[in-house]
């Protein structure tokens, strides 16, 4: 039984009529800052997840407590409490969802739930995706509505939007719902398709947390997108995706989002075909077009990779939005252990910060969760 069950039976007083629901974290292999230019990514989920339990109420409003972060969510069924100004302000996120289910024609129904999640948050495993996934999940169940998985996260991803007013692509929505075991997910986030593809048993995926918070991530990001489309739209295309890398040669922030499309889908062939040769080239590509043409890395992300690399993993590179956050790389399994001790130890004598590095495995998304045993 997960031990999380406990805490969230008692906070509802019993285990009778509970529905449980559960979304992971990701993780991004490579294709950052390339999801909203309709481009490709290749993310996997981790086993770091939100578990939700909900009961349906009666009168309308859906009530949510988290056991990690203080304070009842209390938002009306039908989107009428403006996302943004909801306190506590973790609440955000369930009024967004709660609204944008609305505005796609799915009114949720009134439910009582309790979240708790062992996705760290705020260092970019995407804390935030699992938590609307797993609410999105509960409201759709309660208000008796399926929901293809690529329209749900949309949804959710649109009550991000509400919420934090961040622009943020659907990247992490998505593979939330869809990820499986064993597989990085090939998302093309024009189209919304997405294909596992098999990850290498012999290595370890090895995310290090550099400690940093994230500060100018929010307006830097929404900065970031904006000029791309400035591009895109000069050079009369839809998106970032349809511009050929030569007409872009001259152009950093673009020449990241059409180089980094292509390192994908050369990551995910090299995955193909077990080159482990080029998945390190390709990780250490994406790094450097992120710190030197898109601009949001930072020194202590980049001493992070370093080390990684130094003590021996075969790639490494800032993933997901950066300017803080974890770094990701690519580790011979029987090596994981001592990579991650020496990186650590290296990490806090040289930035003077407590990293943290854990491994992760990739998962199966979201879904219901059977009743945990005893419930
Ligand atoms: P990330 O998604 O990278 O973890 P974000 O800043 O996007 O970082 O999202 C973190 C936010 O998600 C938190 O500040 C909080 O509002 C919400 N959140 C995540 N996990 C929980 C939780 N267990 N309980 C309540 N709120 C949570
Ligand atoms: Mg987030």
């Amino acid at each position: 039984m997960d031990p999380r069950a406990d805490a969230i039976i008692d906070r509802l007083g019993g285990a009778t009529g509970l529905h449980w629901f559960r979304a992971p974290g990701r993780v991004n292999l490579i294709g950052d800052h390339t999801d909203y230019h309709d481009g490709f990514v290749l993310p996997m989920a981790v086993d770091r997840d939100c578990v939700v339990a909900a009961r349906p109420r009666v009168d309308g409003r859906v009530t949510v407590r988290s056991v990690e972060v203080s304070g009842e969510v209390d938002v009306a069924a039908d989107g009428s409490d403006d996302p943004a100004a909801v306190e506590p302000a973790w609440g955000r996120y369930v009024a967004g969802v709660v609204r944008a289910l609305g505005s796609a024609g799915r009114t949720p129904a009134g439910l009582d739930a309790v979240l708790s999640s062992t996705v760290p948050v705020g260092s970019g495993l995407s804390s935030s995706a699992a938590l609307e996934v797993a609410i999105a999940l509960a409201l759709t169940d309660a208000a008796g509505f399926a929901f293809p998985p690529a329209e749900l996260a949309r949804a959710c991803q649109r009550g991000e939007h509400l919420a934090t007013g961040v622009p943020s692509g659907v990247m992490d929505q998505l593979v939330a719902l869809l990820g499986r075991a064993g597989h990085a997910v090939l998302i093309d986030c024009r189209t919304l398709s997405a294909e596992p593809i098999t990850l290498p048993d012999a290595l370890a995926v090895l995310v290090v947390d550099s400690g940093l918070t994230r500060t100018l991530a929010d307006s830097a990001y929404a900065e970031r997108r904006a000029d791309g489309e400035r591009v895109a739209a000069r050079l009369g295309v839809p998106a970032l995706r349809d511009a050929p890398l030569d007409v872009v040669r001259n152009e950093p922030r673009a020449r990241h989002v059409v180089a980094e499309n292509q390192r994908v889908l050369e990551f995910a062939d090299a995955l193909r075909a077990g080159d482990d040769a080029r998945l390190g080239s390709l990780l250490l590509a994406s790094h450097a077009s992120l710190r030197d043409d898109y601009e949001v890395s930072t020194p202590q992300l980049d001493l992070a990779v370093g080390l990684l690399v130094e003590h021996g993993a075969i790639g490494a590179r800032l993933t997901g939005a950066g300017f803080g956050g974890c770094v990701v790389g690519l580790v011979p399994g029987d090596d994981v252990a001592a990579v991650a001790s020496r990186t650590v130890a290296d990490y806090r004598a040289q930035s003077g910060l407590d990293a943290e590095a854990f491994e992760v495995r990739a998962v199966d998304g979201a879904g219901p969760l059977t009743a945990p045993v005893g419930a």
